[in-house]
């Protein structure tokens, strides 16, 4: 800090993915070198029951953009990113997935867009490399979205996105403890922007 370069902060869910840790640390640290910006990469351990904790820690001692927010227990990844939220200063707040499906080449990209003044920059695959029960549960998931809700909310879109600090700022005031995030960030509006891109798949470990 200090450097007079905006400050973009990560947050990264991370429950039970100690095999990903330092991969994802190493991809996203190479990716950042190629963008003009400072960061800080806030891990919010979500009552890992592995090895993770002792990795994030590891990796703060000898990454000084490394911040570890440990909860108490595991609260599923909505609330652990609400909480990565409450802790990031960025002037733009990352969202990601700390499983290295979500590529950290892509979220460079994202920032790129919101340096070229988008507010919202949200990530959306172009295929997915899940398997069939996980398709099909997913699309019924986006038709019903769709008929219960009249927010719309752009298809084959997770969290992974980019959120400029005036849109952080709103989500501060909504109150609700069970939070979805994507709906509430399409509907506070703000400039939105797609980046379209490959999701992979989970690098190691088991979904939560
Ligand atoms: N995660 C979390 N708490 C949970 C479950 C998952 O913080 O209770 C994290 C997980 O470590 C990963 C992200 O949220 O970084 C997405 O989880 P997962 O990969 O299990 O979801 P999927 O990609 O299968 O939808
Ligand atoms: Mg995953």
């Amino acid at each position: 800090m200090g450097s007079g370069r905006p400050l973009v902060s990560y947050v990264l869910p991370v429950f039970r993915e100690e095999e990903n840790i330092d991969l994802l640390h190493e991809r996203l640290s190479a990716a950042l070198e190629t963008v003009d910006v400072d960061t800080e990469l806030i891990f919010v351990n979500d009552g890992s029951t592995d090895d993770s904790l002792a990795r994030l820690i590891a990796l703060s001692e000898r990454d000084e953009r490394v911040v570890v927010v440990d909860l108490a227990r595991n609260v599923g990844h909505q609330l652990a990113v609400t909480a990565g939220l409450d802790k990031a200063d960025g002037d733009a707040v990352v969202i990601m997935d700390a499983d290295l499906q979500d590529p950290p080449e892509v979220s460079v990209d994202l920032i790129r867009e919101w340096q070229n003044g988008w507010d919202v920059v949200y990530a959306q695959r172009r295929t997915r490399q899940d398997g069939l029960f996980k398709r099909a549960t997913a699309a019924l998931f986006y038709r019903l979205l769709g008929t219960v809700s009249e927010i719309e909310i752009p298809r084959d879109t997770g969290d992974f996105r980019l959120i400029d600090r005036a849109v952080v700022e709103q989500l501060r005031q909504y109150g609700e403890r069970s939070r979805f995030l994507r709906g509430m960030i399409s509907d506070v509006g703000f400039r939105q922007k797609a980046v379209r891109f490959d999701r992979d798949a989970r690098h190691a470990g088991e979904t939560g």
